[in-house]
């Protein structure tokens, strides 16, 4: 019998958005394929080719950019999303440097923990009502000739703590304290797909590519 699952190539390398999109997309009878599963024309895989560089001003264009560059690389339509974290006294910052805050190279562990001791330092001196922050994801995908097929931002609130909590996720969810006390690193890979930017931004793309047919 012929499988009707649509496939979806999600044009990420990191392996916590991978997941936390899939699992969403499974829900609704799609499957996520990685970088690392689709060859291309020499022999190579897509995730072994260079990178974009993600020079817009904002999470949309970054997330343009990332979906028109891989759709075009594959040949295939392709999702990708550009997220951070808004500290509001911090000017919105790190925002869309979120990623590369602490300007540290290293593996993800390495450059996950620099950035997040850059925050602590940034925020320690802001009284501990006045830590309002927001997770922000922009999606978006893209065919191949650069056609948008559907956008989507999601957004997650809480407030930046000072003493991580946590260890589930990745990058700054064990400072993000949500309204019920808990951190983003406290919650379930469930609970946060429930709840967070990234999950609610792919289930309105699920919901216009649904729409789309
Ligand atoms: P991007 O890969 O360029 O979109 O960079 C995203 C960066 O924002 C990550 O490296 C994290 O530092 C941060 N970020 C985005 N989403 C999350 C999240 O769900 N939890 C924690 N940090 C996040």
């Amino acid at each position: 019998m012929a499988d009707s699952t649509v496939e979806i190539v999600v044009a990420t390398g990191n392996p916590h958005k991978l997941e936390e999109v899939s699992r969403v997309l499974a829900g609704i009878g799609w499957r996520a394929v990685s970088l690392r599963g689709v060859m291309l024309a020499d022999g190579s895989f897509a995730s072994d080719a260079d990178e974009p560089v993600e020079d817009a001003a904002t999470f949309e264009g970054n997330a343009q950019l990332k979906a028109r560059y891989y759709a075009a690389l594959t040949g295939r339509v392709c999702l990708a999303d550009d997220s951070g974290l808004e500290v509001d006294a911090l000017g919105g910052e790190p925002g869309v440097y979120s990623a590369r805050y602490a300007g540290v190279d290293g593996d993800r562990a390495t450059r996950d923990s620099a950035n997040n001791a850059k925050l602590i330092g940034a925020i320690a001196g802001v009284p501990a009502e006045a830590r309002a922050a927001r997770f922000v994801c922009a999606m978006c995908v893209a065919k191949p000739d650069g056609e948008i097929v559907a956008e989507a931002r999601g957004t997650f609130d809480g407030a930046v703590i000072t003493e991580p909590r946590g260890s589930n996720g990745f990058g700054y969810d064990p400072l993000l304290e949500l309204p019920d006390g808990r951190t983003s690193a406290e919650l379930s890979p469930e609970e946060k797909n429930a709840m967070s930017h990234r999950g609610q931004a792919t289930r309105m793309i699920a919901e216009k590519l649904g729409a789309l047919g």
